[in-house]
């Protein structure tokens, strides 16, 4: 069954906004994939480090005929094919590409997650979730993006719209 799922596209190595682009048009050419709507793109604050240059990110829906598990293993042969280096957690990095959410799926297996399980407190996931569906519910938590975005703390977590992207 086809189902809808939401990416989280991010990068603060390089040139961040073409970077992003790059993804989305690499996630497009997965085999079962189709991107159907993309947010803008926003800058960003790193969260959970101190130190590290600001991020662009957005969210992506796709149109997917694939599971879950084949979508990540398609978008963790974007991030290496696109020069990501695993280093230590919450690195910088080139690009990070997360499932969001992946229609009403609850996921919790090893190495993968649905939702991500981060995605409710953080406010550069959830300002591009909310740009494209504010109504949507969390299948977890039963509350909106909207909902959410409203609830995340806002300290240190400064997210601005770049426009025209
Ligand atoms: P965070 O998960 O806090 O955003 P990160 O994106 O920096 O951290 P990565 O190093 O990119 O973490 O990913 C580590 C592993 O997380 C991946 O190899 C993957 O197996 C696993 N993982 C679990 N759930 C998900 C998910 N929903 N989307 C993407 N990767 C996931
Ligand atoms: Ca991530
Ligand atoms: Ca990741």
């Amino acid at each position: 069954m086809t189902k809808i799922a939401y990416i989280g596209v991010g990068s603060n190595l390089g040139n961040k906004i073409n970077n992003c682009l790059e993804a989305v048009v690499r996630i497009d050419e997965i085999s079962g994939c189709r991107v159907t709507a993309q947010s803008d793109f926003y800058r960003t604050q790193p969260v959970g480090v101190k130190g590290q240059d600001w991020y662009v990110n957005g969210v992506i829906v796709l149109s997917a005929d694939i599971s879950a598990r084949d979508l990540l293993k398609g978008l963790l042969a974007i991030e290496v094919d696109m020069g990501r280096e695993r280093k230590k957690k919450w690195d910088s990095r080139i690009i990070d590409l997360d499932i969001l959410l992946f229609g009403e799926e609850v996921i919790s297996e090893k190495g993968l997650q649905v939702p991500h399980p981060l995605m409710h407190l953080r406010r550069f996931v959830l300002a591009p979730m909310v740009s494209l569906a504010p109504d949507l519910v969390h299948p977890v938590l039963k509350k909106s993006m909207a909902e959410l975005l409203v609830d995340s703390p806002e300290k240190e977590q400064s997210v601005v719209p770049m426009g025209g992207a």
